[in-house]
């Protein structure tokens, strides 16, 4: 799947969200979520964000690692 990490935070954009086309982005109160269950691993989503917030989950860095439990857990609630 792929995870939205910290620099998402107070981004204003939602390029990702209008890239994505199975649209499971969701948002939450100061940043979006992927919900892993829907996610299709295509990667549109990437180059999109201006932030570099948005990482396959294999290449997510060590010290965002907490965000993989975080979308899975606030996409559905979302
Ligand atoms: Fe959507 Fe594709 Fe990004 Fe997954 S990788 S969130 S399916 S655009």
């Amino acid at each position: 799947t792929h995870v939205v990490a910290e620099p998402c935070m107070n981004c204003k954009y939602t390029d990702c969200v209008l890239v994505c086309p199975v649209e499971c982005f969701y948002e939450g109160d100061n940043m979006l979520y992927i919900n892993p269950d829907e996610c299709i691993d295509c990667a549109a989503c990437i180059p999109e964000c201006p932030v570099e917030a948005i990482f396959q989950e294999d290449d997510l860095p060590e010290q965002w690692s907490s965000f993989v439990e975080l979308n899975a857990e606030k996409a559905p609630e979302c």
